[in-house]
């Protein structure tokens, strides 16, 4: 790309050019009284104008092109649900309307990488979110598989070296888990390599910084217990731990537990927009280090992947492409350009500012970065080079603790009250010998029957959106 000096040489000689034209032009046209230098001065600034943009779009796409995108956070897979049930069959994922993201578009946007999200509304949360959630993952699946422009990956070193749109699959609320630890490791099985803890509505083990749903209401437990081992157990998979949507208590107290650097997968900068799914910049600086003691801080080098969503980038308005930019020079004010990515939200939010409307306005992003003097280097970070930073962290992480076995704990029901988990085993203290268990044993197992078919019934009733 050309060189700063390169470009100022070039605008100089422009400038020379231009003004020698303007004299000449000037002495033809003034005796006639037509046209005075001052308007072809405002057509210089024009065509200055004109040349210095015209080369930040070029100097945009060359980098684009070198550093491909790789966006945290996109919805499409909630889309096609909602518009399509899922029957991909049905449409042409190169041109999709009505939503924001299609592969034309993610071409035109330079993406090389896109985390799409398994996301269920938490109103699923006691019914049937798990099927909701294989469904969800089993279209992202289907659709990165299918189409040649896609290709699925599941690690950092694909994920680097894919030359195509390489899409990773992330999990958005733990509700999606059931608070079981066999349904997150079987979630990873499938290819899942994020989750975020919560979405808009606490789990029975970790907060939500939402108000909106009732579910699972406490005082000062951000993250209970069983939320420490479900912690643990991403760390040990090598699941990377996405704290977007978490109060802040869970936040912190995760930033306190992880052995592996954490992700805001689609958060802004809240001192810029003061909204609770912004990060502070408080919780920032944790992202970097976590003071573990008087005097030792733990490092962690984690990521905030910027929200683009109107609502959380301009705070009420529809705000433009300068004000989403404010939030990632706020954000490289306070930590750094290495620890920032992009995390648009696309098709999960609805507004976007003026200029970035859909996947294919990316460059638009960068070219005002460079305007505002972030470097290629800086750039290159937040495209691409930060989030597979922390992809492969999580990873060394997970080497690390190769050895150590899956985690094996419960819930306690107590803290896991849902008239539709089954549990399949006799209570002790009804077991007086073996023939009253194997009765009582068949008793639980026909309650259980009864409160399943209960719940199948719920669940038909229940309309997803
Ligand atoms: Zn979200």
């Amino acid at each position: 790309m050309a060189t700063g000096l390169e470009v100022n040489w070039f605008v100089n000689v422009a400038h020379a050019g231009f003004m020698r034209d303007c004299e000449m032009l000037s002495l033809l046209l003034a005796k006639r009284g037509k046209l005075h230098c001052i308007h072809q001065r405002v057509l210089f600034v024009f065509m200055l104008f004109k040349i210095t943009s015209g080369s930040l779009k070029e100097n945009t796409a060359e980098l684009m092109a070198k550093y491909p995108l790789i966006d945290g956070h996109n919805d499409l897979a909630l889309q096609l649900r909602i518009l399509h049930d899922n029957r991909l069959g049905l449409i042409d994922l190169h041109n999709i309307s009505n939503v924001a993201t299609d592969i034309n578009r993610l071409r035109a946007g330079h993406v090389g990488g896109q985390v799409f999200a398994a996301y269920v509304i938490c109103s699923a949360q006691e019914k049937d979110a798990v099927r909701l959630t294989l469904e969800q993952i089993d279209v992202v699946r289907r659709m990165c598989t299918e189409y040649e422009e896609f290709e699925l990956v599941t690690s950092a070193q694909a994920l680097r070296s894919s030359k195509k749109i390489a899409c990773l699959i992330s999990i958005e609320g733990g509700h999606a888990i059931d608070s079981s630890l066999s349904a997150l490791r079987m979630f990873y099985q499938l290819g899942v390599r994020s989750m975020a803890l919560t979405h808009n509505c606490n789990t029975p083990w970790a907060e939500s910084s939402s108000k909106l749903y009732q579910f699972y209401s406490r005082k000062n437990e951000s993250l209970t217990n069983f939320g420490k081992v479900v912690v643990a157990e991403m760390n040990r998979l090598g699941m990377m731990i996405d704290l977007s949507h978490s109060s802040r208590g869970t936040a912190e107290a995760v930033l306190r537990l992880s052995r592996a650097p954490v992700v805001f997968s689609h958060s802004s900068a809240f001192a810029v927009c003061a909204h609770e799914r912004n990060v502070p910049d408080e919780l920032l600086r944790t992202l970097l280090f976590f003071r573990v003691s008087a005097s030792s801080l733990k490092e962690k080098k984690g990521l905030v992947m910027v929200n683009l969503h109107s609502g959380f980038v301009a705070c009420g308005g529809k705000g433009n492409v300068s004000v989403a930019a404010d939030h990632f020079d706020h954000i490289k004010n306070v930590i750094g350009a290495e620890y920032i990515g992009i995390g648009a939200d696309y098709d999960g939010a609805k507004q976007f500012p003026y200029g970035l409307e859909d996947v294919s306005k990316y460059p638009a992003l960068i070219e005002e970065l460079l305007r505002r003097n972030w470097t290629d280097a800086e750039l290159a970070g937040l495209l691409r080079v930060n989030f597979l930073r922390v992809f492969e962290a999580v990873e060394r992480v997970r080497d690390e603790l190769v050895a150590s076995r899956p985690a094996e704990e419960e819930i306690p029901l107590s803290e896991a009250a849902n008239p539709c988990r089954l549990v399949l085993r006799p209570t002790k203290a009804v077991i007086p010998s073996d023939s009253s268990a194997s009765l009582n044993t068949g008793k639980v197992v026909q309650i259980s029957l009864l409160l399943f078919a209960l719940c199948a019934v719920l669940v038909q009733q229940t309309v997803l959106m």
